[in-house]
This record gives C-alpha cells, structure tokens and sequence, in this order.
C-alpha cells in the first residue's frame, strides 16, 4: 500500500485532501510546516509528497531541496496563483506536478494515483525472454 506525506499547513485543506487520499485506499501522513516535513519524510516510507510552497518555518522549496538529497520520491508542488514563474525552477528541482491552488482535493487525488501508477509501471520488473 503507498504511503503519501502532505506538508500544507492550511488545517482544512489538509483534512480534506487526507479524508480524499484514505477513501482511495492510500496511506497517509501530515506535515503542517516545513520542519515538521523534514522530520516526517523517509525515503522508504513515503511513495509520494504533497508539498505547499508557503509553509512556516521552511518554505516548500526549502523542503524539497532536503528531500532530493537522499530522495527521487514524486512530489506535486501546491503553488498558489502568481507564483507560476517558479514552475521552471521547480522543474529544475524535480518537481513531478503543480496543481495551482485554490486547488480541488479531486484534481490532486487523481494526479496522485496517475503518477503513482506512472511509477509502479517503471518499478515492474521486464520478462526475461
Ligand atoms: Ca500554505
């Protein structure tokens, strides 16, 4: 079963995206600043990161530049609108997807499951004729 971390300190759109996530059958852990993510995150537990750029104490880039030294886990990026421009660098990053907020718990649930399965694919192993 695939573990998720959601970093996002806005209390209501975490419950719900969780209560969203659970309902399909994932896993799942919250973060609600950027030091709690940090702290949280382990590259064996968690299949993907849900990370908001505008945390406490460490913002999301901050975050994700931690998480890629010892991690190629997909992220998907929450960004709010105006901070488009960063997607290049995000990208730079390994940002896997943006969902641009406010953002509908729907939307992230189904970018989640298409990169996950996108993942589980490249993980199976090749027949051997
Ligand atoms: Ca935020």
């Amino acid at each position: 079963m695939s573990r998720i971390l959601i970093v996002e300190d806005e209390d209501k759109l975490r419950r719900v995206l969780k209560l969203y996530l659970e309902k399909e059958g994932y896993l799942v852990d919250e973060a609600k600043d950027g030091e709690e993510a940090i702290n949280l995150f382990s590259p064996i537990t968690h299949s993907l990161v849900i990370l908001d750029v505008m945390l406490p104490k460490r913002d999301g880039w901050s975050v994700l530049r931690t998480i890629r030294r010892e991690s190629e886990v997909p992220v998907i990026m929450l960004t709010a609108r105006g901070e488009e421009d960063d997607k290049l660098f995000g990208f730079d990053l390994g940002v896997d997807d943006y969902v641009v907020k406010p953002a509908s718990p729907r939307e992230i649930v189904a970018r989640t499951r298409a990169i996950l399965k996108r993942v589980q694919k490249l993980k199976k192993p090749k027949n051997l004729i």
